[in-house]
């Protein structure tokens, strides 16, 4: 959790980036330190201090850590979730032999962070790099997947960093290669927060709450009895509640006394994916109302077939949740050619922007500037030019960007 000082001044981008951000524990106890201490702002310094004592040869390697640990950034303003002075995350720290082998590593953990945040959270993410100006400090390349709130927003959810060699000869951690020559290692570092959490929130949720994707609902299915003091209404709901549990549901009854209409408002305010309605009628007739959270749409399901219904309706809520988020993405992309169409479109059309970009730094500085928006990324797909000059300073361009406003 502490870096001495020492330890975090050895990369000097690293150290520069980190500065402004990083709490100092300064006294132990009652006494003055001999050497300030930092609080992680994150664990690149402390792998690579292990590392160079760890790695002698190539049979040491790859080196494959992750930790699931929190860290500590100063932030001037805070935002429950998104923005927070500690927050949980896991980061991952990879040594190997070649620079052909970090960067396969960087892709493929931006890889597992896209199709989670695509099958699990079914937020659907553009996967890109960063610009020189955005990366993480002291990397080569840093890689990310950045997503588009319900406000138009973009929020970074993922990013994956390959130092290359810059660490390992900050930090001398070589190797003896097959050959017996000295070589450096090639590095990586990736990481996911709990900043997805506010992603679930703030893509899927409505004005009655939540909206859980059924893939990492806590509870996917909330059975609400109506007249529950009525006989054998419990005993029912009861009876469903195992049939779909044993048919994989994560499932409960909602035997409190509040309510159904209490009961109704509060499972959507959670965003329980399905609710199932039972009452006296729906047992007599064998039928009973399934209620989607996503789409607000009641479907009459007979009661014996639940436990086939309910599972297959959770995959389909899942892939509709999916659907909806992109087609608000592509409802909110839009495209610019000239700096004029480029300012009104970020001013008053919230989403992202896709647009030329000269690679120049004075660039993306004048668009924070009169803007506040930023490079989001350089796409991996969907990247073909739109224009040969840059949408700023209308010299001959180089990458397609896209750009937003970003939390
Ligand atoms: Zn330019």
């Amino acid at each position: 959790m502490f870096i001495p000082e020492s330890l975090l001044q050895k990369e000097k981008d690293h150290v520069e980036g980190f500065a402004p951000e990083v709490a100092w524990v300064t006294h132990g106890g009652l006494s003055p330190l001999a050497e300030r201490l930092c609080v992680r702002p994150t664990s690149e310094t402390l792998f690579c201090d292990f590392y160079s004592k760890e790695v002698t040869s190539y049979r040491d390697l790859p080196k494959l850590y992750n930790q699931w640990c929190s860290v500590v950034r100063w932030e001037k303003e805070t935002r429950p979730f998104l923005r927070s002075r500690e927050f949980l995350w896991q980061e991952g720290h990879t040594a190997h032999a070649t620079a052909e082998e970090a960067k396969e590593r960087t892709e493929l953990m931006l890889n597992v962070y896209a199709r989670f945040c695509e099958e699990e959270l079914a937020i659907p993410v553009i996967k890109g790099k960063k610009t020189e100006k955005e990366r993480f400090a002291g990397a080569e390349a840093t890689y990310t997947i950045e997503a588009l709130m319900h406000d138009g927003k973009a929020l970074q959810s993922g990013t994956s960093h390959n130092f290359g060699d810059g660490f390992a000869k900050a930090f001398g951690i070589q190797y003896t290669d097959k050959n017996n020559q000295l070589q450096y290692v090639h590095q990586t570092s990736w990481g996911i927060t709990t900043r997805l959490i506010g992603a679930i929130i703030m893509v899927h949720g409505d004005n009655s709450g939540l909206k859980l994707p059924p893939r990492i609902a806590p509870v996917q299915c909330m059975i609400i009895p109506i007249r529950q003091k009525a006989e054998g209404v419990l005993e029912k709901a009861s009876e469903i509640k195992d049939a779909l549990a044993a048919a994989g549901v994560r499932v409960k009854v909602d035997e409190t006394d509040k309510s159904p209409g209490w009961k109704f408002s509060e499972q959507e305010m959670r965003g329980i994916p399905v609710r199932v309605e039972i009452g006296p009628k729906d047992i007599e007739n064998g039928i009973c109302v399934v209620v989607r959270r996503d789409t607000g749409e009641k479907l009459e399901v007979s009661i014996d077939s639940l436990s086939e219904k309910i599972p297959a309706l959770l995959e389909q809520i899942q892939k509709n949740m999916f659907e909806t988020a992109l087609a608000h993405r592509e409802a909110h992309t839009y495209e610019a050619r000239s700096y004029e169409e480029f300012c009104d479109t970020i001013q008053n059309k919230p989403g992202f922007v896709r647009a030329m970009w000269c690679g120049e730094r004075d660039c993306e500085d004048k668009v924070k500037e009169d803007l506040s928006a930023t490079a989001r990324c350089m796409p991996f797909d969907n990247n073909e030019p739109i224009d040969d000059k840059c949408v700023c300073c209308g010299k001959p361009a180089k990458h397609l960007v896209i750009w937003g406003k970003a939390y």
